[in-house]
């Protein structure tokens, strides 16, 4: 009873939260307002006010029935990537650190034209609207749910990765986007990229999934014709294939301390706490699995004081 009680208040304590957003002033539009001024204007601010935030508003008191510890962490994520001004500054702290290796790297001279790869969800794009509505209504990601999302080709960005985009294109470096996106979603993607202005919003440059989710045939299509000088993803697999397979943590982590040099060098991290390998490696790759069993594994591994 004291266990449904607590859920309740924090549910309450979340209705409230969103529903004194929701009274004073519309969704926040995210600007880019990366340190560095960019080589070209950045439109983002301005086209990003063009987001349809219909389906942003905040959450209704009847709609909140999320009960889990794993729905409730990813609501706590999403409003950790909508609201905290620290999720901006980690964001902002990867481009400007990209941007120094850009002038680091680029040369007058090189053999094959440069490359950035860049993956697109929570690397570019915020999804958090999304996974918030699955999670306050204890629901998992599904493809067709998703794809309704991505559709509408409105996703708001990721700070810092419009003007870092923009800056390296200014450079003469060309922009791949490599995502798990599927062929289906092309549009709405292509769509969207065009929404903000972002470099090679094209079929060439857009490198969805196919058969399978791993990225280094894609990375490889691209080295091919361009040398790849940078890559900026969310989640490990966007960087290296040693984390393809389906590593177990304690592999993921090995692998870690492995290319730990190319972090912040070669690899550009941006933080996402919500989802994606790390959660998968969590629960050991389950094809499915319900809330009663995320929450044993969470309450199994997470370290709790004495
Ligand atoms: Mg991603």
């Amino acid at each position: 009873m004291k266990t449904y009680s607590l859920l309740l208040l924090m549910s309450a304590c979340l209705s409230a939260a969103f529903g004194q957003t929701d009274t004073t002033k519309p969704a926040p539009v995210k600007t880019d307002t990366s340190l560095h001024a960019p080589v070209k204007a950045d439109t983002s601010m301005q086209i990003s006010g063009k987001t349809d935030t219909s389906s942003m508003h905040a959450a209704k008191t009847d709609t909140v029935i999320c009960t889990s510890i794993a729905n409730n962490g990813k609501v706590w994520a999403a409003i950790y990537q909508q609201r905290a001004a620290e999720y901006k500054a980690l964001c902002f702290q990867a481009y400007n650190l990209a941007r120094l290796r850009v002038d680091e790297k680029w040369t007058h001279y090189h053999m094959k034209p440069y490359a950035i790869v860049t993956d697109i969800d929570e690397t570019l794009f915020d999804n958090s609207p999304y996974n918030a509505k699955r999670a306050l209504n204890n629901l998992d990601y599904d493809a067709a749910t998703w794809k309704q999302w991505t559709v509408r080709g409105a996703c708001d960005t990721v700070p810092g990765a419009p003007s870092f985009l923009k800056y390296a294109a200014s450079k003469g470096i060309e922009i791949f986007y490599i995502t798990n996106r599927a062929e289906d979603e092309r549009a709405g993607t292509l769509q969207n990229l065009k929404l903000y202005g972002l470099p090679n919003a094209d079929d060439t440059h857009l490198l969805l999934k196919k058969n399978t989710s791993s990225k280094e045939a894609r990375r490889q299509d691209v080295l091919k014709s361009h040398i790849i000088i940078l890559l900026c993803g969310d989640n490990l697999g966007d960087f290296d294939a040693l984390y393809d397979g389906a590593p177990s943590e304690e592999e993921r982590k090995a692998t870690t301390q492995k290319l730990m040099t190319q972090f912040g060098s070669r690899y550009i991290v941006i933080p996402n706490p919500g989802y994606d390998d790390w959660e998968k490696a969590l629960y050991n790759y389950p094809v499915t699995i319900g809330n009663a069993e995320k929450d044993s594994i969470i309450k199994a591994k997470v370290k709790v004081a004495d």
